[in-house]
């Protein structure tokens, strides 16, 4: 029941001191608060200029603004306030040690605003995935992409096909009622049959797009040979002292990140340890993780050192892996000049893409950058994706996998099993819009919000 329920306040804006500091309220005492805090409730939706006051004291702590968003139709579904005040720390700190002393209120945990809004039907599951990818947003597309899920984009057509799904239930079941009657069931097979055919076609399609790699970054993996100057260009990329440059081979232990926004789109470079054999067991485990990462990337960029390509008579290993993109980066190339650099440029062959660069002297790294851009381009559509996560992605597999059972009942004439399928894809939509079975995932979801939202 929301009567009993605990009143939630939290600093909703970012990390102190700033100019401005929002305090938000959310609960059945969140009108008592104003009260206690300002001595009145403002008219519902309108900024107030308001002098907030410690309830005990008496004393003025500051000056601000309240709003006041009346439940149901705030954002929580709750009565629900907003204290602007000035963002320095004491300040804070006395607005919410005043509202720790009032009767049912406590500060709130993280995501319990936007989990409260859930529960209380304000935003389905979907929405709220998006609501957090849209505060964790770093680049524009990931910022439309999330965006659109917060605005229902995949929450609104499963809401869509989860009734046409009852629908064809209903279709079915009324069979069933009938079934003493012969044609009605299989006329009324024939007739869900026809609803559920489209459906599965364009669930089945829904899972296409890299939502996921949107919200995690395209993968660009440098690997090759210690010593090439991985490390090196990483940190050029990095633009920062990130991994440790030595001159002695083997020194990148572990697996580094960069986080690059390219033209919008999110791109994570990592630095991976010299793949070599190795005796020593930390860089063996580096040598290990490395090869995973190079496994798992969009795209290698596979370095070798130039001063070891094209000598007459000695050809390079190249070490590509089989599955996936990779480009032949030749560093070092402020090394060779002349017919070195000729034999150079044509040491490979036409079918790589090789770019000639200078991690030193950073010759050639904004061509890199700029093909880098390119490649992200064209791997992200601009169509938006509908699905953004695993977790989305496997309840759409339910539903096609029950949708496809559906069809084979309805095959064999088995409307009860057809029933039965159809039940289970309409329980996999509400599974993925979290109506349904969430209990346990929710405290995953919510953990990853920050406390104020
Ligand atoms: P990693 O083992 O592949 O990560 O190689 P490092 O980045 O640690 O570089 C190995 C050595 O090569 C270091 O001494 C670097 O300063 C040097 N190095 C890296 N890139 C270049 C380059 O473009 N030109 C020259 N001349 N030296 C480079």
């Amino acid at each position: 029941m929301t009567s009993d329920r605990d009143t939630i306040f939290a600093l909703s804006s970012g990390r102190p001191p700033a100019a401005i500091a929002v305090i938000r309220i959310s609960g059945p005492r969140a009108g008592a608060a104003l009260e206690a805090l300002i001595g009145r409730v403002p008219k519902p939706r309108r900024a107030a200029l308001a002098r907030v006051r410690d309830p005990e004291s008496g004393d003025v702590i500051d000056e601000g603004l309240a709003l006041w968003f009346p439940g149901p139709n705030s954002e929580t579904g709750e009565d629900t306030t907003e204290l602007q005040v000035h963002g320095g720390r004491a300040v804070i700190a006395a607005v919410l040690g005043a509202l720790a002393k009032l009767q049912g209120c406590r500060p709130a945990e993280a995501g319990e605003f936007t989990r409260r809004a859930f529960e209380n039907g304000r935003l389905d599951l979907t929405a709220v995935e998006g609501l957090a990818d849209l505060v964790a947003a770093e680049t524009q597309a990931q910022r439309r992409q999330a965006y659109q899920h917060l605005k229902g984009l995949l929450g609104e057509r499963a809401e869509s096909w989860r009734q046409r799904l009852i629908e064809a239930l209903a279709l079915v079941e009324a069979g069933i009622d009938f079934s003493d009657q012969e044609d009605v069931p299989k006329d009324m097979m024939a007739r869900a049959l026809a609803l559920i055919r489209p459906l599965a076609e364009e669930i089945g399609r829904a899972g296409a797009g890299q939502g996921e790699r949107l919200r995690e970054g395209l993968r660009v993996a440098i690997a090759g040979p210690p010593n090439a100057g991985k490390s090196t260009l990483f940190n050029r990329l990095a633009k920062r002292e990130a991994a440790i440059v030595s001159p002695f081979p083997g020194t990148t232990r572990d697996v580094l990140e960069v986080h690059l926004d390219l033209g919008g789109y999110p791109v994570t470079v990592l630095d991976t340890a010299g793949i070599r054999a190795t005796a020593d067991p930390i860089e063996h485990e580096g040598v290990r993780r490395a090869s995973a990462q190079v496994a798992n990337a969009d795209l290698v960029l596979w370095m070798v050192d130039a001063t070891a390509v094209g000598a007459p008579g000695e050809g390079v290993r190249l070490e590509l892996p089989s599955d996936g993109v990779s480009w032949v980066v030749v560093n070092k190339i402020d090394l060779v000049t002349g017919p070195a650099r000729r034999r150079v440029e044509s040491a490979f062959g036409r079918e790589l893409t090789v770019h000639l660069l200078s991690s030193l002297t950073a010759e050639g790294v904004d061509e890199l950058v700029n093909a880098l851009a390119r490649f992200t381009d064209r791997f992200f559509s601009p169509e938006p994706a509908l699905v953004t996560r695993e977790r989305q992605r496997s309840h759409l597999k339910e539903t096609v996998v029950a949708l496809r059972g559906a069809q084979d009942a309805a095959q064999n004439g088995q409307e009860e099993i057809m029933a039965e399928q159809l039940r289970l894809a309409t329980r996999a939509l509400g599974k993925l819009l979290g109506r349904v079975d969430v209990e346990d995932i929710l405290d995953v979801i919510f953990r990853d919000f920050c406390i104020g939202k």
